[in-house]
């Protein structure tokens, strides 16, 4: 399909004589036929890999209450502070676009009792999130994820397979050569210790800070390791660590998930520096980044998804004390890569290997049942009823590149008959109207088998 130029419409509003255009909102984009292949290439692996992995899918709804992300991911995280659409409604309440889906779902498991089911409750999701950050390559305000949750374990061995499933799917998709950063950031009890050491190194650097990692300071020190300001990130790459913080217990748990990644063969960088800003996390976070290099500027930006475990999200969000590990990726950067690879995708819909061509009134009304006769042997068909010359409807049938044209003139329908033409001979052949499916079947057939 061609692209067009993008057109802005603008009209005078008769009341306020106020000009008003009309074009996508800052940071969407409208997704366009031409570019639907990718968007369902990458639909279709993901729920055939969740199918693989016994995940089911869960939708939860766009808008949610505020605070469903105000208590799980964090009060003074960016995303809550700086990047979430919130709005009131008309009855009071105040709401806000998702700008993520992990929270959601902890609250749909405790609002549907998932607790009762058989654990772990293995869900997942393809949708839009919503996020105000200043738009680029790569980053927009409306973006799509899908994302991979296991709600009821504990065990090493589900983050592990996060990390596989996510890499599966990038795989799939012909993205190979990935590069996944990890770390442990442990539990709050490893949190408090390292916290007073973070505390006293970031108050010893307090002068070099922007003004929101000062104010953040004593509220929550490991927020400032997040911070996306230039010169507070050089400061992180400067601080203490949180893995040398680790209690026993953290310990032993990320040891086991590396065990389990070493077993599966799948190469991570241990990168100590990544804390993956949201208050929900616990113990195991990473992140794919693409290409092997694991180069560290802009990889925020860059990532192509990322996740880790969050022992308390639920709890917080006030259901019983419940484990959970998961990811989520984004589409725009994957297909981002996709396109910059040139990797093949398959297209979204089968072509069509006949047109129904027609001439005159009476014709085009036998040619709409014909059609629909066609369509309900599952026969693909390519129609032109908004076209009256036969010319032209052959134009169209070459440019589809079909094999066979159905030709239903003024005479063929008041014969009862119908010409058959093969696009590639350029003969044709009159048939009983009656006959056309069998023989357009047995055509295809042929075709098929070569
Ligand atoms: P996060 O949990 O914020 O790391 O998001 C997970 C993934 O979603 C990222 O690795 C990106 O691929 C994608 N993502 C996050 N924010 C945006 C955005 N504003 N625009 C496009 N993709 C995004």
């Amino acid at each position: 399909m061609p692209r067009t130029k993008k057109q802005k419409t603008t009209i005078i509003e008769p009341k306020t004589h106020r000009r008003i255009s009309f074009q996508t909102i800052k940071g969407t984009k409208d997704i366009l036929p031409e570019e639907q292949p990718h968007w369902e290439f990458v639909r279709d692996t993901v729920k055939k890999i969740a199918q693989e992995y016994g995940f089911s899918r869960i939708d939860t709804p766009i808008i949610e209450d505020v605070n469903v992300f105000v208590r799980g991911v964090g009060r003074d995280t960016d995303i809550v502070e700086k990047e979430m659409f919130v709005f009131k409604d008309k009855g009071g309440g105040t709401l806000c676009l998702r700008p993520e889906n992990t929270a959601s779902i902890a609250r749909a498991y405790i609002e549907h009792g998932f607790a009762t089911r058989v654990q772990p409750v293995k869900l997942y999701y393809l949708g839009s999130m919503f996020r105000y950050d200043q738009p680029q390559a790569g980053r927009r305000r409306q973006f799509e994820q899908f994302g991979f949750e296991v709600l009821g374990s504990a065990s090493p061995a589900s983050d592990a397979q996060m990390i596989l499933i996510a890499v599966n799917i990038l795989k799939s998709l012909g993205l190979t050569d990935l590069n996944i950063q990890l770390n442990s950031i442990g539990c709050p009890d490893c949190r408090s210790a390292y916290r007073e050491t973070l505390l006293a190194y970031y108050q010893s650097q307090i002068s070099r800070l922007c003004p929101d990692c000062k104010r953040r300071l004593r509220a929550n020190p490991l927020r400032l390791l997040d911070c996306k300001e230039e010169k507070c990130q050089r400061l992180a790459n400067q601080a203490p660590v949180l893995i040398d913080f680790l209690c026993e217990g953290c310990h032993d748990h990320f040891k086991a998930v590396l065990e389990y990644l070493d077993k599966l063969e799948i190469v991570y960088n241990l990168n100590p520096r990544l804390v993956r800003g949201l208050d929900y996390y616990t113990n195991t976070v990473f992140e794919i980044w693409p290409g092997k290099s694991g180069r560290r500027e802009g990889a925020r930006q860059a990532a192509l998804g990322g996740g880790g475990r969050y022992n308390n999200l639920i709890e917080s969000l006030g259901g019983n004390p419940t484990p959970g590990v998961g990811f989520s990726c984004g589409i725009e950067r994957i297909i981002l890569q996709l396109v910059e690879r040139g990797v093949e995708v398959p297209p979204s819909s089968p072509k069509p290997a006949i047109l129904l061509a027609q001439l005159g009134e009476f014709a085009k009304r036998k040619a709409l049942v014909l059609f629909e006769e066609l369509r309900g042997e599952g026969i693909y068909v390519a129609e032109s009823f908004s076209r009256d010359s036969l010319k032209s409807q052959l134009k169209v049938a070459d440019r589809l590149k079909v094999k066979l044209v159905l030709i239903l003139g003024q005479r063929e329908a008041l014969e009862g008959t119908i010409l058959i033409r093969d696009m590639e001979t350029g003969i044709q052949e009159l048939v009983n109207r009656d006959k056309a499916v069998t023989e357009v079947k047995k055509r295809l057939e042929k075709m098929r088998r070569g």
